[in-house]
Order: structure tokens, then C-alpha cells, then sequence
């Protein structure tokens, strides 16, 4: 008999004996995503109001549309001790323009702005050159990166063709851009794959909550999560000359052995956590000792809505030692209660080192 069964066996009884059998039927009855228990343990708490050092959040985007939002998006990293915030526009054209006189203008250095890549017509034999044309023009208005670059299996563009017909970051078509970025020097973020559960069934055995399944790509006339992952390591292959920062810890957080390799093979590769706090706090152990070795690499960032609980919750994982925190998922997390020598690269030496801080003319 397996354990489960056993559980199930052993309770029943246990139930019967003791007359709560209506309770053990109503909450095995509860929906998995209702199930929202509430905890007894109690523990000290510390809930950093600041960033120990002024924090340049890496990964963030055009979370707010008017002045007075962009305002308020800054009193409150003024508050919470972000210094500046890279807004990942992955936007061209008028888009991107945009961005520039909402971000850029009134606030110089409070915000650095990336701009994206231009799909459109991408089967014509002058795309390349009109890729290009666009990131120069890009640059010379203020981008000082280019992302976030997203492939998850469909290549870039949207309006996804099938199989073949695809624009896959290692085609031959882009190489001209990607030296361009290097010879800007604009770093390139990119999302390769996604998380590992977005390739299996939402099902009983789904690792992440309901709400994850938006990206649910099982079954998905797409690439495995495998060859999405090779497509990286082609493209980083071919561009050595070419800074690229992959975000949410490349999507490979679930196994920290299998990133330090990554990291040892490609020294023009960064990455930066957003987004990833879920995989950081499950894994305190693993994950500190892995920034502290790779304490030059990895870049601080969020992914997330702007608001002071959303920032104190990194400053809260990643400096103190808190235990069974919530979280975005099933499980709780814990803090990595990281040095400070390594807390200052994350939160801003590496990306005053590693990003583009040539002034907007
Ligand atoms: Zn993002």
C-alpha cells in the first residue's frame, strides 16, 4: 500500500473513532485553490523599511502611464531606497518614444530605459538593417539597453507563425543586431523558456499555483523547455562580444548546479532574480551560497508592481533570516540573510558595472 493510501486509511479511522468524519469529507472537499491555512507558529519578524544599500531594480517595465503615476513610482523609491529603476520598455518606434518623455526626461538618472527589437516583416530581405536602423535610433533618443526580449519557444514577434517560420534569437537574421548591441554597448535582457512547470500538465502534480498556469505552455505547439534553453546557450555562443542578462535566473532557479555551469561557460552571461523569490526562498541555503560565489553575476531586479510591500518583501528575504514567510506559490519562504559585501553587488555594484550609464544627450 502506498503511504498516501495509508494516510488516507490511517485518518478514516482515526475520524470514525473520534466522530469527525464530516470534517475530514468538508475540507478534502476544498478546492486546492482555496486552501489558504492559517499558521500558528510564531516567530520574530524584521521587515526592512529601506534597501541596506541604494538598490537599482534591473527588471521592471511601464508599470505606470502618467506623470503624476511616474511621480508617485518615485516618491516611493525614495522611501523604500531604490535609487533608480531600468524600465524594460521592449518597445520601438513611437512606443518607445513615449517612455522617453514619460521616464527619462523629468527624471534623469532615477530611471534608465531599454528599448526592444523591431519584428516587423522579419521574412524581408531588408529586415536586418531595418532592426538595426531602429536601435540606433533608439540609442541616440536614450535607451541604454534593449528587453526584455521574451522567447518562450514561439520566437520573437508577435502574431506567432508555426514551426519554421519562427524568428528564434540564435537565426541568423539577428546577428547584425546583436552586434550593434554589443558595439553600443546596450546589454540585452532576455527571457529564455520559462519556468520548468510551464512544460508540464496543470494537473494534480503542477508544481506552481492556479494563477501561474496563465503560462502554462504544455501541449503548446512550441519547443521543450530543453531545446529552448539550447537556443540560449547558441546564441550566447555566437555573440561572446555581447552583454546579455537573462532574468528570473534564466528560468534554471530550480537547479542551482546546472546554473553555475552556465555561468562558468559564458562570461559575457548575467542574470538577474526577478521575479524569482519564490525559488530563492525555498532554497535558502543553496541560494545564498550560490549569490556569494556568483556575487559578481547576478543582478538585483523585480518584475513586479510597484508598491512598498512588494519592495520590503525583497529587502526582507534577502537580508534577514525570517522564516515561513508567504508566498507567491503552495510553499513559504525563508530569508537568505545574505553579507553585506554580497547584498551591495546584487543591489547595485554589478549593475553600476555591468549596465549602460553613458548620460542622455
Ligand atoms: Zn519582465
Amino acid at each position: 500500500m502506498k503511504l498516501g493510501a495509508l494516510l488516507v486509511v490511517s485518518m478514516s479511522v482515526f475520524a470514525q473513532r473520534n466522530g469527525n468524519e464530516d470534517a475530514v469529507k468538508t475540507m478534502g472537499s476544498i478546492p486546492i485553490k482555496d486552501w489558504t491555512p492559517d499558521s500558528s507558529l510564531v516567530l520574530e519578524e524584521h521587515h526592512p523599511a529601506k534597501a541596506r544599500y541604494k538598490a537599482i531594480d534591473a527588471h521592471s517595465h511601464v508599470y505606470r502611464r502618467t506623470a503624476a503615476e511616474v511621480a508617485d513610482w518615485v516618491r516611493l523609491m525614495d522611501e523604500t531606497g531604490v535609487e533608480t529603476t531600468v524600465i524594460l520598455s521592449g518597445a520601438t518606434g513611437e512606443a518607445f518614444d513615449r517612455s522617453v518623455d514619460l521616464y527619462l526626461k523629468p527624471y534623469p538618472g532615477r530611471f534608465q530605459l531599454y528599448c526592444g527589437l523591431e519584428t516587423k516583416d522579419f521574412d524581408a530581405a531588408d529586415y536586418p538593417q531595418r532592426a538595426v536602423a531602429e536601435l540606433e535610433r533608439c540609442y541616440r533618443k536614450g535607451a541604454r539597453g534593449v528587453g526584455e526580449l521574451s522567447e518562450k519557444g514561439s520566437g520573437y514577434g508577435r502574431g506567432s507563425q508555426g514551426a519554421g517560420k519562427r524568428l528564434h534569437p540564435d537565426d541568423a537574421r539577428l546577428g547584425p543586431f546583436w552586434k550593434k548591441c554589443a558595439e553600443l554597448k546596450l546589454p540585452v535582457n532576455i527571457h529564455m523558456a520559462d519556468h520548468p512547470s510551464a512544460w508540464r500538465p496543470a494537473d494534480n502534480h503542477q508544481e506552481r499555483s492556479p494563477e501561474y498556469q496563465r503560462y502554462n505552455q504544455y501541449g503548446k505547439d512550441v519547443p521543450s523547455y530543453a531545446e529552448v534553453l539550447a537556443i540560449r546557450d547558441r546564441l550566447i555562443d555566437s555573440q561572446p562580444k555581447t552583454t546579455f542578462v537573462a532574468c528570473h535566473f534564466s528560468n534554471q532557479g530550480n537547479d542551482l548546479a546546472a546554473l553555475s555551469k552556465v555561468l562558468d561557460r559564458f562570461p559575457n552571461l548575467h542574470l538577474d532574480m526577478s521575479a524569482r523569490h519564490y525559488e530563492m526562498g525555498r532554497q535558502p541555503r543553496a541560494a545564498a551560497k550560490f549569490l556569494t560565489r556568483y556575487r559578481d553575476r547576478v543582478l538585483w531586479g523585480t518584475d513586479l508592481t510597484p508598491d512598498r510591500k512588494m519592495y520590503l518583501s525583497w529587502w526582507r528575504l534577502l537580508e534577514t533570516a525570517d522564516e515561513y514567510m508567504p508566498g507567491p506559490n503552495w510553499w513559504r519562504l525563508y530569508g537568505l540573510e545574505l553579507p553585506d559585501a554580497v547584498l551591495e553587488q546584487l543591489y547595485r555594484g554589478n549593475a553600476r558595472r555591468v549596465l549602460n550609464w553613458e548620460p542622455v544627450q
